[in-house]
């Protein structure tokens, strides 16, 4: 009998003391997360600030459920951003689907760039730069 009546209050601060520790791992592993998708997204010129933002609200909203959520959306979502990615046009990773173009120091219109004549064509003054 006496060992059950002090069974109970041990029981509610372990529970306690478990919860507190889940809480204290949740938090620990959002910083860490969030420290690592920051540096990832950077790196892949994804908007960093954003993502961890994001990460941090449905952490606070959804506990370990929303850290988790977040971060295997942002998993999926960063495949389509290579590391290195979003470079100036020509020194990105795919330098052909992005001709290079600049504005006509005449009219201002776009000019296209012919490597064949190693010349900037203007298609509004009809004329090589
Ligand atoms: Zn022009």
């Amino acid at each position: 009998m006496i060992g059950t009546l002090q069974v109970t209050p041990t029981l509610s601060g372990g529970f306690l003391g478990v919860l507190i520790a889940v809480c204290l791992i949740t938090l620990v592993l959002v910083v860490l997360v969030a420290i690592w998708m920051y540096r990832d997204a950077q790196s892949r010129r994804m908007d960093a600030t954003v993502w961890v933002v994001l990460l941090v609200l449905a952490s606070v909203f959804g506990g370990l459920l929303g850290l988790v959520i977040v971060t295997v959306i942002y998993l999926v979502v960063r495949g389509n951003h290579p590391v290195g990615g979003g470079l100036p046009a020509g020194f990105g990773p795919y330098p052909a689907a992005y001709p290079p173009v600049a504005p006509c120091p005449v009219c201002g219109g776009p000019m296209v760039w012919y490597p064949q004549y190693q010349r900037w064509y203007c298609p509004p003054c009809a004329q090589y730069r």
